[in-house]
Formats: C-alpha cells, structure tokens, sequence
C-alpha cells in the first residue's frame, strides 16, 4: 500500500470511530523538501491540497502546475515574512499562518491590490514555546478584534504542538478556542499524532513524512 492509501485508511477509520463524516477531514499533503517525482506521484494518486513552509520553494514546486491542474488548493504553513506577502497572496489558496497584527495589515493591503483574497487561518503558538511561532493564547482576541476592523476574514485556528509530550490535549485546546470565536476551521495533527487530531475534531491534518513511506 501506498503512504497515501494506508492515510486514506486511517482516516476513514478514525471519522467512522469519532462519527464525523469523512469529507468534513481535509488532508493536506506535505511538500516541503520533496522532488519533482514525488509531488506527481500524489498528483497522480488525485491529491490536491497541498502544504507547503516556504514561499520561494513554493513557488517552485506550483507555479506552473496551475494551468494543468487548475483545482489545485495550497497552503501556506511556515512563517510568513511582511517582505514575502505579495508572493504569498498571488501564490496560496489558504494562508494558515497568521499571528501578528502587522502581517493581517500588510495582507489586507496586499489582496486589495491584487484583488485576490485567499482563505485565512491564525497560528497559535499553542505550548507557549518561545521558540515557535504562532500568536500567544491571550493575545487571540485582540488579534481577531483587530482582523475583523481591518476586513480580513479568518476561518480557523492552527497549531503545532509541542515535539515532547501528547498532543491531545494541545488539539482539544485548540478546538475549544476556535468554537469560543467561532471559527469553523482547525488545522492539527502531523504523521505521528493525525488519527488524534481526528478524534478531537480537526478539520485540517498537514501530512508530510507519513505520506512517502510504503508499507507492506
Ligand atoms: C513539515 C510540517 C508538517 C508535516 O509534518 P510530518 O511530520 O512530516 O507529517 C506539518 N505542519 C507543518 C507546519 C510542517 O512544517
């Protein structure tokens, strides 16, 4: 089987054990670091939605493979720099990682004159690690407050939990803040920790490693 295939498994069985219906799970496959092989292999396979950290790697690996696949959905995972945000709107379908007010400025201004709106999600630094980016739990609202005068939609929350412990409860965490805003989306869970994600109501799964292994 496939990395894909034995995912698609996984998933399937995860939504039937937490009674969510499977088209409600969006996988978004991980592309950071792979070759122009694998990247056709999930395009083959019918992927669509797509993860990608850097925006110049991004452009890369999308930027001619809009007029072939013209359904295709990409999404910002990594930082973003205020110097790479008219790339990052000419470029993503969904940017997932906003987390400071300057940046929903600089995007505000930057879809108005292209004219070109993607999909928003905020980054929350959901372990309170310093070295991690994301927006701190306490400064949400007043970054919400201030998406909302600036007019630029948010549709849900995203995090990267911390490496060392469960991430159970970072994920259940995260899904109470975005029902308290009511944001619809949450972007959660890796390779290692989906299936969890899943069962704590991700709406989003950012899937890399898992997805080029083959098993048996
Ligand atoms: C690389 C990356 C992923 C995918 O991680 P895997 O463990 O390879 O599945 C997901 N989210 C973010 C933000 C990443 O940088």
């Amino acid at each position: 089987m496939s990395g894909l295939e034995t995912i698609r498994t996984l998933i399937r069985t995860a939504c039937k054990k937490a009674a969510r219906d499977v088209s409600s799970v969006t996988l978004v496959a991980v592309t950071k670091n792979r070759s122009e092989e694998e990247i056709s292999g999930l395009l083959d396979q019918g992927v669509r939605v797509f993860g990608e950290n850097r925006v110049q790697e991004a452009q890369t690996h999308w930027q001619n493979k809009r007029p072939r696949y013209p359904d295709l959905q990409l999404h910002l995972i990594g930082p973003l720099q205020t110097n790479k945000v008219k790339d990052a709107v000419a470029l993503f379908d969904v940017i997932e990682t906003v987390d400071r007010i300057e940046l929903v400025d600089a995007l505000v201004k930057e879809c108005q004159k292209q004219n070109k709106f993607p999909r928003f999600f905020i980054q929350i630094n959901i372990g309170e690690e310093p070295q991690k980016s994301g927006i701190a739990i306490t400064d949400l609202p007043t970054l919400l407050a201030h998406t909302r005068t600036a007019g630029l939609k948010v549709e849900g929350l995203m995090c990267i939990p911390p490496a060392d412990g469960p991430p159970a409860l970072y994920f259940a965490l995260l899904k109470k803040l975005a029902n308290r805003y009511d944001l619809p989306h949450t972007s959660m869970g890796m390779s290692s920790d989906f299936v969890k994600a899943i069962t704590l109501g991700a709406s989003h799964i950012r899937i890399g490693t898992a997805l080029f292994e083959t098993q048996s």
